[in-house]
């Protein structure tokens, strides 16, 4: 069986760390190269004393050019996220992208180079199994429950508010829930942002705390009863699997997917 070539963007981040790891453990999985904004030209050994010597890129170019990479996984921030990752479909790499915070236009330029160029993507806001079946199972809830507040829970690190799984919850759940907006008519914050930010008539609440790595409760409420439907990534392991699921998946798939959910039977 062919190797599968990587490249992990973001190598030093927490989340870059636990894939440089899972590439090196993988059977089958080469890490061919690293993209990061500085150590240009040292091996990950030499850098960052990782038991690795795949070099460190700076230019993205560079290191297609030179790596020739099946795959790109990025794990970095929105901006430059966004960038890799059109960059990576110009040169004939699949993304699996878990860099969180892209916007409704970007995903669209990034479906509309993948109808283009006949490539896999995967954005996947969320790589945690459990999380995703979090969502599935608030989309399934909403059909029931039409009132519902999101409350997602970060450590104190993070750049983007709300998560990106908090807005594919509310999303997911749009597409199933009449539109309403909740609480009483005549609710007044008197001080802004105490209801949190709204989705298609729904409440979007960010905690950010030490102490915290990925947690979200979808909570429900109709007459005389609420249900809860929450889940915690304790570590960055957690999101390791759906990391692989998505590196095997996006090798087979010719087309742009939004969401682990839609890979996950
Ligand atoms: P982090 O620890 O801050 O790591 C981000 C890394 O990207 C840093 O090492 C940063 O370098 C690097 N970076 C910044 N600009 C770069 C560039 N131009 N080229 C290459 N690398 C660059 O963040 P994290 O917690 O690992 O999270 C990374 C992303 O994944 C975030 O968007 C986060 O929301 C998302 N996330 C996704 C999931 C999921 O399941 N999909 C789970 C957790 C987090 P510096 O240190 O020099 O700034």
């Amino acid at each position: 069986m062919k190797n599968t070539r990587i490249v992990v963007a973001g190598p030093r981040g927490r989340m870059g760390k636990e894939a440089v790891n899972l590439v090196l453990q993988t059977e089958n999985y080469e890490l061919v190269g690293v993209l990061d904004r500085k150590n240009e030209g040292k091996t990950l050994a030499e850098a960052e004393g990782m038991n690795s010597n795949a070099k460190i890129f700076t230019d993205i170019h560079e290191c297609f050019k030179s790596t020739k990479p099946d795959v790109l996984i990025d794990l970095t921030t929105p901006e430059v996220g966004m960038e890799h990752t059109v960059t990576a479909l110009e040169y004939g790499v699949r993304p699996v992208v878990g860099t969180t915070g892209f916007s409704k236009g970007d995903l669209a330029k990034l479906e509309d180079m993948c109808k283009q160029t006949g490539l896999g993507c995967i954005i996947a806001p969320n790589f945690a199994v459990g999380a995703v079946l979090m969502m599935k199972f608030s989309q399934m809830a909403a059909k029931y429950f039409n009132d519902v507040e999101i409350i997602e829970l970060h450590h104190d690190q993070k750049l983007d508010a709300p998560s990106g799984t908090a807005v594919k919850t509310a999303e997911m759940i749009a597409t199933v829930r009449e539109t309403k907006k909740q609480g009483h008519v005549d609710e007044k914050e008197t001080i802004q942002g105490a209801r949190g930010a709204e989705y298609d008539g729904m409440h979007i609440h960010s905690v950010r705390l030490p102490g915290l790595i990925a947690h979200q409760q979808v909570m429900f409420g109709s007459d005389g009863q609420t249900l809860s439907i929450r889940h915690d990534s304790y570590n960055r392991a957690s999101f390791m699997s759906g990391v692989k699921l998505a590196v095997d998946t996006v090798i087979e798939n010719n087309s742009f997917v939004y969401g682990l959910e839609n890979i996950i039977e």
